[in-house]
């Protein structure tokens, strides 16, 4: 079923979420452009406005006025990366779904090569960075590092250096639409869906303008998305280090017995004893921790709020009336 609520149906959506894009945004729409009309297919350009400060909006309404191929998603405020492409993708109403970025960090002419290797068959062909000059060392380094960290701990691996540009059929967009949970870390659910799934390889641009939306702690709270959304292993690991103290705590208790009863006197131990209460204190708190956090993300799913609001969806520069609401997919429109 689809969940289309366009009333085209174009070949191919080109999914592009913004915030804070104004630096960018034209010629990121010029280049998408370019590459749509070389395909001799129908498309659309959506664009979701992620609750920008700047005057992104006005740019992307301009566009939308100019060209019928343009929607745009307009978001009641900043909802996130990862929120505003489910936003994106429950209004889609492409057969394709090409993810990217607004920075034109990863390039649209890619695109013809991708749709080649989903007539062979594929579900979802993702785009793999074999370099990514375009991003600092730290970057680079902290990416690589997680990308196979988070590799051993799912269930379903996740290719490693893959961001979220990748072209998904309508088969995939609609099991993803349907997923309710709200923290959603894309290329990870994308992965578990399964399917055949191809590799296309690039190299990854620096950003046209504008900075970057991902500062570290903002990077740390995606990676920390990305192993709670996409495994529960760690909730394993920490009854493995619970159980790995508990048997060191039993070789202690045995030689603190044996000292007691033969050695005839009790040491003095201070050193020792700070070292395993402190030892046993953190390990506590950072098991305690990791349950939290999963606590924590168990409460907001139960809370059950709309993962993402609508403010509103534009085509030709106006609101576009006489779309069906669905409720699917966890979002709500809220018309102003
Ligand atoms: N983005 C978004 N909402 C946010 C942060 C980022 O929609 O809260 C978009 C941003 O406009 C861009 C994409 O997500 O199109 C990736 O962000 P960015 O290029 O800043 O990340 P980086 O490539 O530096 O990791
Ligand atoms: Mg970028």
């Amino acid at each position: 079923m689809s969940t289309s609520l366009h009333p085209l149906h174009p070949y191919v959506s080109f999914l592009l979420p913004c915030y804070n894009e104004s630096a960018v945004v034209e010629q990121t729409y010029r280049r998408v452009k370019a590459v749509g009309d070389t395909l001799g297919k129908t498309y659309e350009i959506v664009f979701v406005n992620d609750g920008s400060s700047d005057d992104t909006l006005d740019r992307l309404v301009f566009l939308s006025g100019s060209d019928t191929t343009v929607t745009v998603i307009d978001l009641s405020r900043n909802h996130g990366h990862q929120l505003a492409l489910s936003a994106g993708l429950r209004y889609c109403a492409g057969d394709r779904v090409l993810i990217m970025d607004a920075d034109l960090q990863d390039p649209p002419e890619l695109l013809p090569a991708m749709l080649e290797l989903m007539d062979q068959g594929a579900e979802v062909v993702y785009a793999q960075r074999r370099s990514r000059p375009g991003d600092s060392l730290p970057k680079r380094v902290a990416c690589s590092v997680f990308y196979r960290f988070l590799s051993k701990l799912t269930e379903v691996p996740i290719p490693v250096d893959t961001g979220d540009f990748r072209l998904i059929s309508r088969r995939v967009v609609d099991i993803i639409v349907q997923m309710p949970e709200r923290h959603r870390f894309i290329r990870g659910m994308v992965s578990w869906v399964g399917f055949r799934q191809t590799p296309i390889l690039y190299d990854r641009d620096g950003r046209f303008a504008g900075e970057t939306k991902y500062p570290f702690w903002r990077l740390m709270r995606l990676a920390l998305d990305g192993i709670a959304a996409s495994s529960v292993r760690p909730l394993a690991l920490a009854s493995w280090a619970g159980l790995l103290f508990a048997a060191c705590s039993v070789v202690l208790f045995g030689y603190i017995l044996w000292s007691w009863l033969f050695v005839g006197r009790t040491p003095q131990g201070w050193a020792s004893l700070m070292m395993v209460v402190t030892v046993m204190g953190s390990i506590q708190l950072f098991v305690l921790g990791i349950i939290g956090q999963y606590l924590g993300r168990m409460h907001e799913q139960v809370r059950a709020r709309p993962i993402f609001i609508v403010r509103d969806v534009l085509r030709d520069g106006r609101r576009a009336g006489g779309w069906e609401r669905e409720t699917n997919g966890g979002g709500a429109e809220q018309r102003s």
